[in-house]
């Protein structure tokens, strides 16, 4: 697949610390340039549209008529990344959803950051953001959409992955992805690399190998468990759209200095589908002195 990713407006319902669009929540993004960037991307080839954020579902105008241009072009996968606020009591955005997901491929992937109200709505910042997404999920769950999740692992629910799992497996995801933190800064909620992994492997056994995904963990730390590395999943392909007339072709995380490799990579025979970690956790990873695979 070819993948546009479309962000639709950085203001969101919710606070994380970690959201990295944190910091561009006063930018502002014309319906007329982003119906540009779908058309743009029909030209290149692109089939598959994620409207990303800040948090989309704030503007349930802009989701129908982006959808509906793009079913018009050549798009056959949608995926929306919401926190489910505006999924949460919008019946017309569902049904609208749920009418386009019987001929076309909609994903709702869905943020959560605990099992719990207590935890996921101090991460969010937002007070109801927890009951706000069960609500959310409960009603995509009833719908033809699929289900996508996505729980970026901190130091407040790296010890709850399993509960986690188990309030999710009542959705029936058919992604259920576990996420490396990754801030320039370190922080409170900062949570080694090693730990992370660690915590991801107590999974086996209680999620699917095939719907548990991750991010930011590469072949080499998930050994037994490598058809979870989420990025061998992603689009071959991936275009941007971040803000008014920026629209980068091809974007690549390694190539931006996001992501880094060992230099024996090189040696590895899944060096040419692996995008390393991201950097912050280089120096750790380094560390472990890990021999390439093969
Ligand atoms: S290419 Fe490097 S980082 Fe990726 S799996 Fe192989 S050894 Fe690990």
């Amino acid at each position: 697949m070819h993948c546009l990713n479309l962000k639709i407006t950085y203001d969101c319902t919710n606070h994380c610390s970690f959201c990295f669009s944190n910091y561009m929540k006063d930018i502002s993004i014309s319906l007329k340039n982003l119906k540009n960037a779908v058309y743009q991307g029909s030209m290149n080839g692109c089939n598959e549209l994620v409207l990303s954020g800040g948090e989309p579902t704030l503007y349930p105008e802009y989701i129908m008529e982006l959808l509906s241009m793009a079913n018009q072009l050549e798009y056959k996968k949608f995926i929306i990344q919401t926190n489910g606020s505006g999924l949460s009591n919008n019946k017309q955005l569902v049904s609208f959803l749920d009418e386009k997901a019987q001929n076309t491929e909609v994903c709702l992937s869905f943020s959560v950051h605990g099992h719990l109200p207590e935890i996921h709505d101090d991460l969010s910042g937002n007070h109801g953001a927890f009951d706000s997404l069960i609500r959310a999920m409960g009603n995509i769950a009833k719908t033809h959409c699929h289900i996508y999740t996505n729980t970026v692992i901190n130091s407040k629910n790296s010890m709850y992955l399993k509960e986690i799992a188990k309030l999710l497996q009542q959705y029936n995801p058919e992604i259920m992805q576990f996420s490396i933190m990754h801030l320039k800064e370190k922080s409170l909620l900062s949570v080694s690399l090693t730990d992370s992994v660690n915590a991801i492997k107590e999974l086996k056994g209680i999620v699917d190998l095939d719907v548990l995904k991750t991010e930011g963990v590469p072949y080499c730390l998930l050994y037994g468990m490598e058809q979870c590395v989420g990025e061998s999943a992603w689009p071959s392909t991936l275009d941007l759209y971040n803000k008014e007339n920026d629209y980068m072709k091809d974007f690549r995380q390694l190539d931006y200095g996001m992501r880094n490799k060992m230099e024996n990579c090189d040696k590895c025979i899944l060096d040419k589908i692996c995008m390393g970690v991201w950097t912050e956790h280089f120096k750790e990873f380094s560390d472990m002195k890990i021999r390439p695979i093969g």
